[in-house]
């Protein structure tokens, strides 16, 4: 696809808009695109609470057990950084005769032995129905794939407008992607490198009493609290030190949870990393927010 956004808004599209009487479970903090794609479907859709597995049982014992069902979700939320608890959502799809679709998007690239993402990591990627990527990202390109059975690709080939009734990428995308893909499917350096600048940033950030919400992933999310201040955080960052740093307001995320995003790559200097931990080390005391206290 042109995207991971249009594989997932064409993908869920068709599967709940073909299947007859499918019902979506969809995880309440799932991208836009996948709730595009499952209100484009115009089929039932039930969502669970954020990686609640009680909840999601509790949904899925409600509904009616001839049904068929999907449970759509993701592997690494990219707000909070957090990953799923993938194997058990996997065993309540096997009780209950669900098929599971899985947004690797934040993932690929980044974990699993082939950066097949984190289903690969965990052993798991055989029990999802489907897994779908994008080769924006990690994979520094552009576009969007779904992974699953023959039958089911060749499904959605053959139903998914947002996948028939547009161009292509072009051979010079697919030809960056392909190279990406290939280095990226042998080569650990990037993933060690990548999970050791998190670590670096987390320290450094720690040393300056710089709040940040811990989790499992490369995303660290700097709580700010306050919209005006995290965009002007986020301005004085880029113009005055160089720094790009997106400021997540309201609605992306609650109020009061404004953040700074911070994705280090595995190219990112000790020096680097410095200079943006010191930098926002003078911003928190010009803005008077609070210091976290080890
Ligand atoms: N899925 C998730 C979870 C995302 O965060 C994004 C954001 O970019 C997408 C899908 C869309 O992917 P793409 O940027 O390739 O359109």
């Amino acid at each position: 696809f042109t995207s991971g956004y249009v594989s997932n808004w064409a993908a869920l599209g068709t599967l709940g808009a073909k299947i007859p009487g499918l019902i979506i479970f969809s995880d309440a903090m799932n991208h836009a695109s996948m709730i595009e794609g499952i209100r484009h479907a115009k089929c039932d859709k039930v969502i669970w609470k954020h990686n609640d597995v009680a909840d999601l049982e509790a949904k899925l014992n409600a509904a009616d057990p001839k049904a068929p069902k999907l449970i759509a979700f993701e592997s690494v939320y990219s707000m909070d950084g957090d990953i799923a608890p993938i194997k058990e959502i996997c065993d309540l799809a096997d009780k209950y005769g669900a098929m599971t679709y899985l947004d690797e998007v934040h993932a690929v690239g980044m974990y699993g032995p082939r950066g097949g993402g984190i289903a690969e990591r965990e052993g798991l990627m055989d029990r999802l129905t489907v897994i779908e990527g994008t080769l924006g990202k990690a994979f520094g390109v552009m576009g969007g794939y779904i992974a699953a059975s023959t039958a089911l690709c060749d499904f959605i080939r053959s139903f998914a407008s947002g996948f028939i009734f547009t161009t292509a990428l072009p051979p010079a995308l697919a030809a960056g992607a392909v190279a990406s893909i290939q280095h990226l499917k042998v080569s650990q350096f990037e993933r060690a490198r990548h999970q050791d600048r998190v670590r670096k940033l987390r320290a450094l950030l720690d040393q300056r009493g710089i709040p940040h919400m811990p989790n499992p992933s490369h995303i660290v999310p700097v709580l700010v609290g306050d919209a005006a201040k995290c965009k002007w955080i986020s301005d004085l960052l880029l113009d005055n030190c160089g720094v790009y740093v997106q400021p997540i307001n309201y609605p992306t995320v609650p109020k009061k949870t404004e953040r700074l995003r911070i994705t280090p790559t595995p190219l990112h200097s000790d020096a680097d990393i410095a200079h943006l931990v010191e930098a926002l080390h003078s911003l928190w005391s010009r803005c008077a927010l609070a210091r976290h206290v080890a």
